[in-house]
C-alpha cells in the first residue's frame, strides 16, 4: 500500500523527544514550546506565535480573539474543512458562503463583495492545497469595509504570495501541524499575529484564562488548548528542515505534473498563478470525464493499493449544517464539482520517485 500520506521524522526528532525525557518537561512548561513559537513566527515574519493543540483549536480561539459574537457574520469559502465553519459557529456567529475558482480550487474572491452586510465583521480566507487565495482583492475589501483577516495557512507552510509569506495575512493566522501538513508536531497548532493585545488574549484563551496575579481567579471563561513541550520538540527538529520540505515538495508535485501532464480526462494542479508558484501541499486532481466520478476512480485505486483522500465535501451541503437552518437553499457549483469529481494521491514527504511512477502507471490503466 502507497499511504496518501507519510511523515518524515528523520532529523533530530529523536534527539530532541529524548531531552524531554530525561529532563522530565513534558508538559506545556518547557522550553521547546517558546523555541517553536519564536522559530516558526520568524519564518512566517510575524511578532508572536502561540502555539496551541491542533489547528482546529487554533482557528477557535483566533476567532474568539477578534471579539467575533453572537449576529456577526464571516465570510468564508464553501470548499473547505468543517473546522473553519465550525470555529465561527461556536463564537454564536454565521459562517457566510462564497464558491470557489474551478482552476485554482481556492475562494473565488470576485463573489466576496456582494456577500458583505451590515453584520459582516471578518473574512477568513484558506489558502487551498498549494495555491494561495489571491490576496490583494481579499486586502483591499478589508480596507473598504473595516474587516479583520483570519487566515488559515494550515496548508501553506513556507508558501508565499507575491513573495510574502502565507501566515502574514491576516490580523490572525493559523497554521496546523497534523501529520500531514507540511511541518508536523503529531497534533498541533499555532495563531500568528502582530498585535499585543491579541497575542495577550491567545495566550490567555488557550490556558484557562488563568489570571496573572490571582491563581484561580477567573475573569473570564477560556480553553485547556496547550501545546505540549513533546509535541514542541518535533516541531522544532521539523523546523530545521524547513527549505528541504518545501524544495521536496515541489519536487514532488512537478514529477506528477510531468507523469500526468498528456494524461485525457484529468486537470492537474496549476504551476503557478500571477502571485504564487504551487507548493503541493497535496497533489490534487478533478476528472474533467464526467463518466467517471472521484469516489469510484479512488476506489479502483485503493483496489491496486494506492492511498487516496477526496475532495472536501462542501460547508453548504453539511447535514449538520443543514439541521442549523444554513444554506438549505444555496448552491456553489464549482464547490460541488470539485467533491465528486476531485481527489488527492500520496503526498507526503516519506514518498519516494519510484513510489511517483507506480502511482501514475496505475492511474492512467485506470483512466483508460
Ligand atoms: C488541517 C487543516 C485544519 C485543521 O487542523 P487540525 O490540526 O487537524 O485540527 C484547518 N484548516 C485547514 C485548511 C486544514 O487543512
Amino acid at each position: 500500500m502507497i499511504p496518501v500520506n507519510e511523515p518524515l521524522l528523520n532529523g533530530n526528532e529523536k534527539k530532541y523527544l529524548i531531552e524531554c525525557i530525561d529532563t522530565g518537561w513534558i508538559s506545556s512548561e518547557g522550553p521547546f514550546i517558546k523555541k517553536f513559537e519564536e522559530n516558526f513566527s520568524l519564518k512566517t515574519n510575524r511578532k508572536y506565535g502561540v502555539a496551541v493543540c491542533n489547528g482546529t483549536a487554533a482557528l477557535e480561539i483566533a476567532v474568539e480573539a477578534l471579539g467575533i459574537t453572537k449576529g456577526d457574520e464571516v465570510i468564508m469559502p464553501s470548499f473547505t474543512i468543517i473546522s473553519c465553519a465550525s470555529a465561527i459557529i461556536k463564537s454564536g456567529a454565521i459562517p457566510v458562503l462564497v464558491d470557489s475558482d474551478l482552476n485554482t480550487w481556492n475562494m473565488d474572491v470576485s463573489q466576496i463583495e456582494s456577500k458583505i452586510t451590515a453584520k459582516t465583521k471578518a473574512i477568513m480566507i484558506v489558502h487551498i492545497y498549494g495555491l494561495t487565495v489571491d490576496m490583494d482583492p481579499v486586502l483591499a475589501l478589508a480596507k473598504k469595509y473595516n474587516l479583520k483577516i483570519i487566515e488559515d495557512s494550515a496548508e501553506a507552510h513556507g508558501q508565499t504570495y507575491k513573495g510574502k509569506p502565507c501566515g502574514s495575512f491576516g490580523d490572525v493566522s493559523v497554521f496546523s501541524f497534523y501529520p500531514n501538513k507540511l511541518i508536523t508536531t503529531g497534533e498541533g497548532g499555532m495563531i500568528l499575529t502582530d498585535d499585543d493585545t491579541i497575542a495577550e488574549k491567545l495566550r490567555s484563551l488557550r490556558n484557562l484564562c488563568f489570571t496573572a496575579h490571582k491563581r484561580f481567579v477567573h475573569e473570564e471563561l477560556g480553553w485547556n488548548m496547550r501545546m505540549t513541550n513533546v509535541q514542541a520538540a518535533i516541531g522544532v527538529a521539523q523546523l530545521e528542515r524547513w527549505d528541504e520540505s518545501i524544495a521536496r515538495k515541489r519536487e514532488i508535485g512537478k514529477l506528477y505534473t510531468e507523469l500526468l501532464k498528456d494524461t485525457k480526462g484529468i486537470q492537474l494542479p496549476l504551476e503557478k498563478t500571477d502571485y504564487c508558484d504551487n507548493i503541493y501541499w497535496v497533489y490534487g486532481i478533478l476528472l474533467t470525464d464526467k463518466s467517471k466520478n472521484a469516489e469510484h476512480t479512488m476506489k479502483l485505486l485503493a483496489e491496486k493499493g494506492i492511498g487516496t483522500r477526496p475532495f472536501f465535501y462542501p460547508m453548504h451541503l453539511q447535514p449538520v449544517l443543514h439541521k442549523m437552518g444554513l444554506y438549505k437553499s444555496e448552491t456553489y457549483p464549482n464547490s460541488e464539482n470539485m467533491y465528486n469529481y476531485g481527489f488527492y494521491l500520496p503526498s507526503g514527504l516519506a514518498l519516494t520517485n519510484e513510489q511517483i511512477h507506480e502511482v501514475t502507471t496505475i492511474l492512467k490503466e485506470i483512466l483508460i
